[in-house]
């Protein structure tokens, strides 16, 4: 069976298609732009160049349209017919507190993942669309919904409760939630067959480094705790969000600037993390050319950014009481040696010691520890998508 995985932004969208009989890829594209002027689609039938359609594309179901009609093309296509789709893996970023695992969508479904708009306003709707939409364009299909907080729903309540009147929990369902969870449970599978050990013999502590960042502490295979909390704001720097801050400074700033709530958000979101201490950009290629250059505030960024991955390794090894396996994935944990060397430095006395040999590496699934080191440290690049397929023909074939 092939499955088609899409992943819709608010004017974006990535897919691929997976054959499912040995998990190969098969194409992989993007839409950008749609619903703006200069719409434009990048589709790479793997082993062929990259082919580039630039048609005006008003909504995200004019998108899907086009990315099927890619999928089936004489030339650049994957399958000879759209029969040949045997269903539609969604990406879906908040599931709130209904889904602990992935589920056929239904129109129960739906209703459920509307109820979630509030937590999540600005990645749900565009992941609503492409389910909409992909229902009238192949009313047939089976389709299945991945979330990214489902894997962080085993969080003991120690973890997921914030300290504030239990109301607002009660009220408005206002507790940690965790994302990346597809990766986060992608790489623990991964780590554990790397170590020829089962999951559930396991604590590992996966470090999920790319534009938006989050760590997780994975006791026995599952979720115990996570540093992204009601939104993907909390815990960890990253290349333009803040992260952990004192909750006080929002009405100090507000105050002091004469900003609103929403200021406030964007100030948070969006002006803050490694572009906000560096002033530089929140691309860690260019902050760590500047910090090599001699820019202080490139370092300091860089350095508060592995000193807050620390942290987090500390506080996870103390909750589960010690860690078998630290894991790097994603954009900067993939191909960032000096920043997985800067994070591991001074932890030797946690049983974390680095090869420098080893960790002169980048993009591939590989140990990067010492042979003498305690805990083993593993560099694996996440697949996402492969994830979400595989639950989906798992869903749909059961
Ligand atoms: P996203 O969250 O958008 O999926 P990615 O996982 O692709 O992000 O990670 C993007 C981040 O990874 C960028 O900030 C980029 O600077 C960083 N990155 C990618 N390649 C390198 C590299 N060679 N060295 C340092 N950082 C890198």
């Amino acid at each position: 069976m092939k499955v088609l995985v899409i992943n819709c932004g608010s004017s974006s969208l990535k897919y691929q298609v997976l054959n499912m009989e040995d998990e190969s890829l098969l194409c992989k594209g993007l839409v950008e732009r749609i619903g703006i002027e200069g719409s434009v689609l990048t589709h790479e039938k793997i082993g062929q160049d990259k082919w580039k359609l630039e048609v005006p594309m008003k909504d995200h179901k004019d998108a899907i349209g086009h990315v099927l009609k890619a999928l089936v093309d004489p030339d650049h296509g994957i399958a000879k017919s759209m029969d040949e789709i045997g269903a539609v893996g969604h990406r879906v970023v908040h599931g709130g507190e209904k889904f602990a695992c992935s589920v056929k969508i239904t129109d129960e479904v739906v209703k459920a993942l509307e109820d979630c708009v509030a937590l999540a306003p600005l990645h749900n709707p565009p992941n609503l669309l492409g389910i909409q939409a992909c229902k009238e364009l192949m009313p047939t299909t089976p389709m299945v919904g991945v979330f990214d907080t489902a894997f962080h729903q085993t969080m003991p309540a120690e973890s997921y409760l914030y300290a504030l009147p239990y109301e607002y929990y009660e009220k408005y369902a206002v507790r940690r939630y965790g994302f990346h969870g597809t990766s986060h449970r992608y790489v623990t599978e991964r780590a554990a067959a790397m170590l020829g050990k089962k999951p559930e013999d396991l604590k590992i502590i996966t470090c999920h480094l790319g534009n938006g960042a989050s760590v997780a502490a994975v006791k026995n295979g599952k979720c115990f705790d996570t540093s992204m909390g009601l939104t993907p704001l909390e815990g960890l720097v990253m290349g333009t969000r803040c992260g952990d801050i004192d909750p006080a400074i929002l009405p100090f700033i507000a105050e002091k600037e004469g900003k609103s709530f929403a200021d406030m958000d964007k100030v948070m979101n969006k002006q803050s993390g490694v572009l906000g201490i560096s002033g530089v950009s929140s691309d860690f290629r260019d902050v760590e050319n500047a910090a090599n250059e001699g820019n202080e505030r490139a370092k300091a960024a860089l350095d508060v950014y592995a000193h807050r991955v620390k942290h987090y390794i500390g506080a996870y090894i103390a909750e589960m009481n010690g860690v078998d396996a630290i894991v790097f994935t994603a954009g900067l944990g993939e191909n960032s040696k000096t920043m997985r060397a800067s994070i591991c430095s001074g932890l030797e006395n946690l049983g974390i010691k680095l090869d420098p040999a080893r960790n002169d590496v980048r993009g591939k699934e590989t140990v990067v520890s010492a042979e003498d080191s305690k805990v083993k440290v593993l560099l694996i690049p996440t697949n996402e998508e492969l994830m979400i397929a595989k639950d989906t023909y798992e869903i749909v074939t059961k």
